[in-house]
């Protein structure tokens, strides 16, 4: 039989608001641990939370972004359980009603066509504090910093059918995210996480098999492993006759496997209801318009603009705009050197490389884009050659100097001197008779390696296009006396 995979997601996105959802203490990363916190955070009696008003407005330009109708009214809930990272014995989050709902994204593998991907809803909710388990004691602390640290929760349709799918489609949230300036995306330390859900059922069949849901993935390709893992493990489970059991399973990426965590039987009950000490959230139109006014052109126009704009391949569009960043540098570079395509291709090639291996993002390059602009010209103008710019930009890279200092310094100017040239073509025949009179003899495949030799004569400065023209021209001129004779 075949069979297909249903995935779905569940998205907890850390936001990036100053202050805490119910309160006014610091969400800054790595403070000691317990130093922001107060008395509403750490749940004691008779404290009231006040919402902050910026976490309404960051789901809202998520919820928009994404295609989401928003809710006029919404109410927050008590999701009580108990552990120790959960000072007040119950999360405050969103359950039956929602602020933002019937959304979508579109999502594209392998440059494939686009896939539209549903998302189910947005809601608001307060993060849990932080267990730190002592390595050698049998001891835990707790860290309640990161308690009431404003998420969002954003919940697809269980509308991907391949691993690879749902990597395209958590890019693609993250991207708008990041353009949006409300979330750092950062999934190592845990501002963007996953659960995965994840079954298998016969191809094309109406009904959904039974799931179960991945959790512990702090990277894409954790993700990506865990899934195609867990497709695996499933179909293999139908085929020999078995049924899946719904659980929450742990992937382990050093052994590379999924493994159950809890069932079904210990499943949580919640035991959702409004919460009394907050009014229904109330958003009119007029909010709703002011934040709609207020959104930045998001990934999908971006790329359709840069197709239609610069004439560039959807490949290099989506690439250049995968964050707003790269796309300004994109941006910048081609306003001071206007060949989209040359430009594309540098950043795609030689920058993307440098910043792989300093492990940089592109707003703290080596290379800025108008330094960029200035290489690009040198070459245009015939300054330099194509590959002498590679080395210059290496240079420009350790020592950060402009590229016509970097030419000046190391006399890499290219040479365009016909005469000059024509002088070393000559010697490099001149030295290498017996590969000429094979040359001569029909093995025109030698024509490279004189080529070669001239550029390594003059250290890569000649002009390629004229050394090419004058080695023919004295080589078949030669060839054409001597058997003319
Ligand atoms: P819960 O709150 O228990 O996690 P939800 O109904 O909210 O359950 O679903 C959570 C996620 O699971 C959603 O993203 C949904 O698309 C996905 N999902 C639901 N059923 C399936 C299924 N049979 N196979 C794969 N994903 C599913
Ligand atoms: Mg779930
Ligand atoms: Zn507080």
């Amino acid at each position: 039989m075949n069979y297909e995979a249903v995935i779905g997601l569940e998205v907890h996105a850390q936001l990036l608001t100053r202050t805490k959802i119910f309160c006014h203490c610091s969400t800054a990363f790595g403070a000691p641990p317990n130093t922001h916190t107060c008395p509403v955070c750490l749940g004691m009696p008779g404290v009231l939370p006040v919402l902050n008003r910026k976490v309404v407005d960051y789901a809202l330009r998520m919820a928009l972004a994404i295609h989401c109708t928003i809710a006029s009214e919404s109410r927050f809930a008590r999701k009580n359980y108990f552990y120790p990272d959960l000072p007040k014995g119950y999360q405050i989050s969103q359950y039956e009603l929602p602020v933002a709902e019937h959304g979508y994204v579109f999502i594209e593998v392998n440059g494939d066509k686009t896939r539209r991907i549903g998302i189910t809803r947005i809601h608001m909710e307060e993060d849990a504090g932080k267990l730190i388990h002592d390595p050698y004691r049998p001891v835990s602390a707790v860290d309640f910093n990161r308690t009431g640290v404003p998420l969002i929760e954003i919940v697809s349709e269980p509308d991907m059918r391949t691993a690879a799918e749902a990597g395209a489609y958590l890019r693609q949230l993250r991207a708008i995210l990041r353009y949006l300036e409300i979330c750092d995306g950062n999934m190592e330390e845990g501002s963007f996480r996953c659960d995965a859900n994840v079954s298998v059922r016969a191809a094309g069949s109406e009904t959904f098999g039974t799931r179960t849901e991945l959790k512990n993935m702090n990277s894409f390709k954790h993700v990506e492993n865990a899934l195609t893992y867990e497709i695996k493990r499933q179909k293999a489970c139908l085929e020999d006759g078995r049924q899946v059991v719904q659980e929450t399973r742990l992937w382990d990426p050093d052994k590379g496997i999924t493994a159950p965590m809890r069932g079904k039987e210990e499943a949580d009950d919640y035991r959702y209801f409004p919460d009394p000490d907050l009014v229904p959230l109330v958003i009119d139109d007029r909010w709703v318009e002011e934040i709609r006014a207020s959104l930045p052109e998001l990934p999908d126009a971006k790329k359709a603009r840069f197709v239609s704009d610069y004439d560039l391949p959807p490949y290099d569009a989506g690439f250049l705009t995968s964050s707003r960043a790269l796309a300004d540098y994109f941006e910048t570079c081609v306003k001071h050197f206007p060949e989209p395509k040359t430009v594309s291709n540098w950043i795609m090639g030689s920058v993307s490389a440098t910043l792989k291996a300093k492990n940089k993002t592109i707003e703290k390059s080596p290379v800025s884009a108008e330094r960029l602009a200035e290489l690009l010209r040198l070459i245009d103008s015939g300054v330099i050659s194509g590959k002498i710019a590679k080395t210059v930009f290496e240079g420009m890279v350790e020592k950060g100097k402009a590229p016509e200092a970097i030419v000046r310094e190391k006399g890499l100017v290219q040479v365009t001197d016909p005469d000059a040239i024509a002088e070393v073509v000559k010697k490099v025949l001149g030295d290498h008779a017996k590969e000429v009179s094979d040359y001569k003899a029909g093995k025109t495949k030698l024509f490279g390696f004189f080529v070669g030799q001239v550029m390594k004569a003059t250290r890569g400065k000649a002009n390629p296009k004229m050394v090419n023209e004058i080695l023919k021209k004295m080589i078949d001129h030669d060839a054409g006396r001597e058997s003319g004779g």
